[in-house]
């Protein structure tokens, strides 16, 4: 078989189902895979973070491997600022406008808004913003698609949340931690500015009882899930 088509195969086989309703996202930004999760039911869908700018007809026909068209989807949750979860924001806003509602952290709030140059990509020319339109606090339960408990997890961004998905024990963790492979490799410190502030943040997992983690940069990992955290 033609390489190329191994390639694709292998694409097609990444677009992972957690359970009924949970999927892990691919999408590929110049050979770098990042990972937003959807979620819906008969209701809606739930899309947690949005990719980089101009990335928004990849999201489409991603989604619509799995059957959930961009107008189905009426929560846009944001785990924090940075320019890979908010960058096709501003199109999905343009094309769905007040059908969707927009949710992040108040901390991150003003970054994503365009108030406030964006903390690590504040260099870039015309970056991607967009309104938030409810602001989520630690602890905080959204009855959608199962429920899901918000975590403040700061560090790698002031107003980085991570989500708790109840029905299928699935942990978001945004940019808190990554993996490799299936095995989490903790915190990313090129990346975060406050490692000793992420460190605390990881501890706040363990009051739940996760079976599969979504790490936005290395995608899923499944098993004993809190005792890898408590290791890391
Ligand atoms: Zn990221």
């Amino acid at each position: 078989m033609p390489s190329y088509l191994i390639a694709i195969l292998i694409r097609e086989l990444n677009n992972v189902e957690i359970a009924n309703g949970v999927h892990m996202l691919e999408l590929d930004f110049r050979g770098h895979i990042i990972n937003p999760t959807l979620l819906w039911d008969h209701e809606m869908a739930v899309l947690i973070d949005t990719g980089f700018p101009g990335q928004i007809e990849e999201l489409r026909m991603t989604m619509k491997k799995v059957g959930v068209s961009l107008d189905m989807v009426k929560v846009v949750i944001l785990t924090h600022q940075d320019i890979d979860h908010i960058g096709s924001l501003p199109e999905i806003l343009q094309e769905c406008g007040s059908n969707v509602q927009v949710y992040a952290h108040e901390l991150d709030k003003p970054y994503i808004q365009g108030e406030l140059p964006l903390l690590k990509d504040g260099h870039i020319k015309n970056p991607p913003k967009g309104r938030v339109d409810n602001t989520l606090i630690d602890g905080q339960e959204l009855a959608f698609c199962g429920g899901i408990r918000v975590i403040h997890t700061p560090g790698h961004t002031p107003g980085h949340i991570s989500l708790y998905l109840r029905r299928s024990k699935t942990l978001v963790a945004g940019d808190s931690m990554y993996s490799v492979n299936g095995k989490l490799e903790g915190i990313h410190e090129p990346t975060t500015p406050d490692v000793e502030e992420a460190r605390l943040s990881l501890q706040k997992y363990q009051d739940d009882n996760i079976e599969s983690v979504i790490c936005y940069h290395g995608g899923l990992s499944k098993g004993r899930m809190n005792d890898q955290i408590r290791a890391l």
